[in-house]
């Protein structure tokens, strides 16, 4: 049943032909088998999730369930969640139990989903291949000498060996896209703003964004609907865009409404943008092809496709470098051995403290981007290297939007390659950083971005297609994406043992 769309769980649970508590049964059974492969969880919350499940039999008995009442989720571990485990993939917090839940978690709790545990991620969502863990990287159920991407690479694997049909993650420079590309599975980040930050451990406060996973995009789309919500009393960047009152005055808006209403629209007329310059180099001919045939498929469904040019967008690595240090160095520094997470057992002073807590708790590239954070913050570099970035941010965002004059959605790659090997960018951080070539500059504009199964390349490992969007223009790309899913079936092929 974990295999079938969410429509058709949803359906059967409401008709009591499977109770909640047996999906969280099999989910975790799946997760007991095929996790020492894999790797995707760190945490699992058994007794949690039968009695979740148990209140969603309650409820669905009582005819009051909802689209996400009974159905597991796993939550990437940079979600704090009250009494649980929050390690955020780090030795620093693998100690943390939080005292709240993040706002989302509580979102999800209140719909009925009932949460199995928490999925593996780069070391504060800091990495492309899920290698930065503290606990170890996930493999790739696909093929499991691969990386499954990153950071949100735990949920992704979860949600690709059928292990939980929907889980969430979060998107700072690519972390959702890419690992969904790598998986096949398909993978949304919403227009930044668009779901609370609040509980969700802060990276690069300015590009962090919450977003879903699902086998397709109409289960994205069942899934983001309940994560996204105006949280303006406890996420000062909580921004839902405006909306006229009935006075005509313009205030913030409160509701992005259902952003399933797209799904039936058929693609006649929908004009793809094509970027220039994601095509002329950098992708590897298996990814290409493909890319390319995704793109004649959306042709064939009646889009029509125009070139556009971004072309300050190979510029945004250099600038997401500087600005998502910057902002990490300001973050990190809570992590003090304090108040909580990891502190040294043997100190001198205060000072001595911090430095041994810090020192033992982050592992390698989270002191690397602690160390150009402050660096490009410092005085007397702060104009040449952070105010710089930011102008580059600027005219990225202008780039895209004069892109969304000539088309309605932007298509591409997410990744330049399949799913590469564990170990083999490892050592080199500038190769790990070009993963991310496509899909950061989104990120550094706030628009919101897709990434659907597209095919298989090299070694039958997935291809993903990214699907851009203009700011709040989620329901256009679920509707998009479902509309390429109802005509191909690649997000409905599975790894071999799972
Ligand atoms: N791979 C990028 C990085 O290492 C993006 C990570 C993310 O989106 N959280 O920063």
């Amino acid at each position: 049943m974990i295999d079938s769309s969410l429509k058709d769980i949803a359906a059967a649970l409401r008709d009591r032909k499977v109770s909640a508590v047996e999906l969280a049964t099999d989910s975790l059974a799946r997760i007991d088998a095929g996790n020492p492969k894999i790797n995707a969880f760190v945490t699992l919350d058994r007794d949690g999730a039968l009695a979740a499940a148990r209140a969603a039999d309650e409820r669905l008995a009582a005819g009051q369930g909802g689209p996400l009442t009974g159905i597991p989720l796993a939550h990437k571990d940079v979600f704090c969640t009250e009494g649980v485990l929050t390690t955020c993939g780090s030795k620093m917090l693998s100690n943390f139990v939080s005292p709240y839940d993040a706002h989302v978690v509580s979102l999800l709790k209140a719909a009925g989903a009932v949460m199995v545990g928490k999925t593996n991620m780069d070391e504060f969502a800091m990495g492309s291949s899920n290698e930065n863990s503290h606990f170890g990287p996930t493999r790739n159920p696909w093929d499991t000498t691969k990386v499954p991407g990153g950071s949100s690479g735990g949920s992704a694997a979860a949600v690709a060996a059928r292990m939980v049909p929907i889980a969430t993650g979060t998107d700072t420079g690519g972390s959702i896209r890419q690992p969904a590309a790598l998986c096949g599975i398909t993978g949304i980040k919403p227009t930044y703003g668009t779901v609370s930050r609040y509980g969700m451990i802060a990276y690069a406060s300015s590009l962090d964004q919450g977003g879903a996973f699902g086998r397709s995009a109409e289960d994205c789309a069942a899934l983001l609907n309940a994560m996204v919500g105006l949280d303006d009393t406890k996420d000062s960047t909580s921004w839902l865009g405006l909306d006229l009152n009935e006075s005509g005055k313009l205030v913030p808006n409160t509701d992005l409404g259902d952003l399933s209403r797209e799904l039936a629209i058929p693609l006649t007329g929908l004009r793809i943008g094509l970027p220039k310059e994601f095509f002329a180099e950098g992708m590897e001919g298996d990814v290409r092809a493909a890319v390319d045939a995704a793109i004649a498929e959306y042709r064939k469904l009646g889009a029509t496709i125009v070139e556009v040019s971004l072309p300050n967008a190979r510029l945004a690595i250099p600038a997401y470098y500087v600005i998502a240090p910057a902002e990490a160095s300001s973050n990190l520094s809570r992590f003090d051995g304090v108040r909580y997470g990891h502190r040294a057992a043997e100190y001198g002073d205060l000072n001595d403290m911090y430095c041994k807590s810090r020192a033992q708790g982050f592992g390698g590239e989270v002191k690397r981007r602690i160390l150009v954070g402050t660096y490009v913050l410092s005085h007397g570099y702060y104009d040449a290297y952070y105010i710089k970035a930011q102008k580059l941010r600027r005219l990225i965002a202008n780039d895209f939007a004069a892109a969304f004059t000539q088309c309605d959605v932007i298509a591409g790659p997410v990744s330049p390659s399949v799913a590469f090997g564990i170990g083999e960018k490892s050592d080199d951080p500038v190769q790990m950083y070009l993963s991310d070539i496509y899909t950061i500059a989104v990120n550094l504009a706030g628009l919101p971005a897709l990434s659907h199964p597209a095919g298989f390349g090299v070694g039958n490992l997935p291809v993903g297609l990214q699907l851009i969007g203009n700011y709040f223009g989620e329901a256009r790309l679920l509707g998009a994406a479902h509309q390429f899913q109802q005509a191909t079936d690649w997000h409905l092929r599975a790894p071999a043992g799972f």
